[in-house]
């Protein structure tokens, strides 16, 4: 303001005197006529300086408060935007809500709010590393903005969960229905980036302010995020890719997160996690040849619970290190007495693969509970494998030299290239379930399940199929070589007093198998496989 003035004042005194003293000046210089007035001239420098001192003064100010202005609309939008995606963050959902509450309501119209949460994400930050999880989102985003109306507001809440306001007219919300399922089909569609196919999926909660009962006060923007939240939890606990709408029974029914997150830490502590084990069976005989340990929650709360809806809990809170160790500790003692041929398997986390200690851990379990290292099994996903490479080679040494056997779980689902398979000493290779259920009615499930068995003989590494549900199963499988099996054929995962009756089973029939046994069928590609 000041440079401005300077400027106006200097500008109005080079007008009023200054052109005037310019000119006698000029003609003085020029003509060589009249002495020059020192004063005049001063004057007029002076005048001219302050005219280029002000104009360069208020250009620079100019400059400044611009860059300013620049800089605050900067940290506006940081403060409001998730930097990843140029979605909205957390923090401005909650008033973009309210804002377009207020606007439909002006216009009589209703506000869903639309939770979204993606399926299956972190395996892909976990087994792809953080720039692949990054490009998924990017893409996530990019085929949201494309279904949804223009100006609706979309956030990111952080890691893979998305939220967003869409005003409605009609009362049935049918438009918002078609475009959950629009949303759901569209997020199944694989991302392709840097050679890898990526499946991820949405599982969807919607909450909207149509009145429940006549004369309900319409829910704010805060209690309906609530509530689309709850419903969210809904759709993943019903088995992914699917939404649900907000019923008011969820509120009661569903425990937020950070309960059940709070439970899970009470849980370890109370010892509530216990080892089940489900019978692994050399096909050939229908004998017993060990058991894989899976977890269970036995809550006081929620019942008996899979390891799906706990393990990637215990993972993102960091216990799943404490879990883990518990269990074993507790499948070690219970497998200690089954006999010196008979294998414990256990299923080992990426997470705890990246722990340098893990082997160490390991061992200091099986010392103290005086469990031999060579009836232990180590089972790591193929999935886990991306990018872990050279960590898990060197924890595969390290419990190789204790004489810890391992294992590649749920095969064929992972997209593993050979070559590196290849670089790395597994003892035996599980098909994945999905393939082995269906082998008698899908040619793609038998067709994979001979290419593992050649990748098998190819590597020397003899094959365990899991998911084995009926007789017509084992009969085809065992057209492809002599597998150990596993599956709820043979009986669903017990705990460790059934497995004690079901090994005195096993041994008082030695001559008659206690599974159902069909015919060994000729196997010439078994010649190579070891059989344990
Ligand atoms: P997995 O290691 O592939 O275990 C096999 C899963 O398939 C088990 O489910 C088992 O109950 C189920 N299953 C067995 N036979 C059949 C069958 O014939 N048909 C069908 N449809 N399913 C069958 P579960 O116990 O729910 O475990 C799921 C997954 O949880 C396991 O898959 C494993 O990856 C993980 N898991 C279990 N326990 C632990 C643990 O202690 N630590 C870690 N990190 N993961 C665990
Ligand atoms: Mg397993
Ligand atoms: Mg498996």
């Amino acid at each position: 303001m000041m440079a401005l003035v300077i400027v106006v004042l200097a500008i109005a005194l080079f007008v009023g005197t200054g052109s005037r003293a310019l000119i006698q000046t000029a003609h003085s210089i020029v003509t060589g006529q009249g002495p020059i007035d020192p004063l005049l001239a001063n004057a007029l420098f002076l005048n001219v300086a302050l005219l280029i001192f002000g104009y360069r003064r208020y250009k620079e100010l100019t400059r400044e408060v611009g860059e300013r202005r620049r800089a605050e609309e900067t940290a506006n939008w940081l403060a409001q935007t998730d930097p990843l995606t140029g979605c909205l963050n957390r923090r401005s959902l909650l008033p973009a809500t309210t804002g377009m509450i207020e606007q439909a309501q002006a216009q009589g119209q209703n506000v869903a709010v639309m939770m979204i949460d993606l399926d299956r994400f972190k395996g892909i930050n976990d087994s792809y590393g953080h720039r692949m999880g990054d490009a998924v989102l990017i893409e996530v985003v990019a085929r949201l903005r494309a279904l949804l109306p223009g100006d609706v507001p979309l956030a990111r809440l952080g890691g893979d969960e998305f939220a967003c306001a869409i005003p409605f007219a009609d009362q049935s919300a049918q438009s918002i229905d078609a475009l959950a399922n629009r949303i759901i089909e569209r997020l199944a569609e694989p991302v392709y980036g840097e050679g890898h196919t990526l499946n991820t999926g949405a599982s969807i909660g919607l909450a909207s302010t149509i009145a429940f009962v006549a004369g309900e006060i319409a829910p704010d923007a805060d209690e309906l995020l609530h509530r689309a939240d709850l419903a969210m939890y809904q759709a993943k606990k019903f088995g992914r890719s699917r939404y649900f709408w907000f019923e008011t029974q969820m509120a009661r029914e569903m425990r937020s997160r950070s309960e059940i997150e709070r439970d899970i830490r009470d849980g370890i502590d109370r010892n509530e996690f216990v080892p089940f084990y489900e019978k692994q069976i050399d096909l050939a005989t229908g004998r017993i040849t060990g058991f894989e340990m899976l977890a269970r929650w036995n809550s006081p709360t929620h019942g008996m619970v899979a390891p799906e809806s706990f393990i990637s809990i215990a993972e993102e809170i960091g216990v799943i290190g404490t879990l883990s160790e518990s269990l074993i500790r507790q499948a070690v003692k219970d497998a200690r007495d089954w006999g010196s041929d008979v294998t414990l398997s256990v299923n080992i986390s990426p997470i705890q693969l990246r722990d340098p200690w893990f082997a160490q851990k390991l061992l200091k379990i099986m010392v103290e509970a005086n469990f031999p290292p060579s009836r232990l099994e180590v089972e790591i996903t193929e999935t886990s494998l991306h990018n872990n490479l050279g960590v898990v080679r060197s924890l595969m040494t390290s419990l190789r030299n204790q004489g810890v056997q391992v294992s590649l779980d749920d095969f064929g689902i992972g997209y593993s290239s050979l070559s590196q398979l290849r670089t790395l000493p597994f003892d035996r290779i599980k098909i994945d379930k999905s393939f082995v259920s269906s082998l008698c009615s899908n040619p793609d499930s038998a067709m994979i399940i001979s290419a593992i068995t050649s990748i098998g003989d190819g590597m020397g590494l003899p094959i365990t199929a899991e998911g084995i549900e009926s007789p017509e199963v084992v009969t085809a499988l065992q057209k492809y070589g002599a597998f150990k099996g596993q599956g709820y054929l043979y009986g669903r995962p017990a705990d460790a007093t059934t497995v004690l009756r079901w090994l005195n089973e096993d041994r008082g029939t030695s001559a008659e198998p206690a599974v159902p046994v069909v015919p060994v069928l000729p196997a010439p590609a078994t010649a190579k496989r070891a059989k344990r």
